[in-house]
């Protein structure tokens, strides 16, 4: 789990860093709102915690143009102010929860483990490619309304190639990824399961969704 603190009082955001990494997050820092908004849109973070008063863009503007950019890592308000009128803004903005400065740091890592909970719910319930979706929880796979019933390697495959979607997925990585191991010598096993896959998935469907690369590996495409 990855966290960006954008905090501009450097004892508070060392802190937090600190604390934070106690719990093993891994952090980053940034001290103004500008390099704290370049940050969050260079890295993948699973959560920002965000002050409000930051000089250089104020942390709501930070978080509306990343919303405005369909950025939706889960974003934790600080700020010194209370007040109904703040709160509201913060959420207005597109803030997922707040936090009114002096905080509890007991509290503080409470409401950093609810966004975190929330954000794994929410991206790893369903994967979906055109009319094809696979639940990630009930494991449940369903084409066009209809479901399909795939064995646990079918399954890991197609699971597999779906985080993927869009991608290339080379032999090495569904070997790495699928089987947990490297056997190029018998890469002939990962075509075997892949027409598998295809007769289920893509059989009898007019739009095709698991496409080969000749030499290079498969892409899944909605
Ligand atoms: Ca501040």
């Amino acid at each position: 789990m990855r966290i960006l603190v954008i905090e501009d009082e450097k004892r508070l955001a060392s802190f937090i860093q600190r604390g934070l990494k106690e719990q093993h997050y891994i952090v980053d820092n940034a001290y103004d709102g500008i390099d704290g908004l370049f940050q969050a849109e260079t890295n993948q973070y699973d959560l920002i915690i965000l002050d409000v008063l930051l000089p250089g863009k104020d942390g709501l503007d930070v978080c509306r143009q990343l919303r405005a950019k369909k950025n939706s890592t889960p974003v934790l308000m600080l700020t010194a102010k209370g007040g109904i009128e703040d709160r509201v803004s913060g959420l207005d903005a597109g803030a997922d929860d707040y936090l009114a400065k002096p905080f509890d740091f007991k509290e503080f890592l409470a409401r950093v483990r609810a966004c975190l909970r929330r954000r794994q719910q929410d991206k790893a319930t369903r994967l979906k490619a055109a009319d094809l979706e696979l639940d990630q929880l009930t494991h449940e796979v369903v084409r066009a309304g209809k479901e399909i019933k795939l064995t646990a390697t079918e399954y890991a495959l197609l699971e597999y190639l779906l985080l993927n979607a869009g991608q290339i997925v080379t032999r090495t990585m569904i070997s790495e990824h699928v089987w947990h191991h490297d056997f190029d010598s018998f890469s002939n096993i990962i075509n075997v399961y892949i027409n598998y896959l295809r007769n289920k998935i893509d059989g009898g469907y007019p739009q095709k969704l698991i496409h080969s690369l000749r030499g290079t590996g498969y892409v899944l495409k909605g």
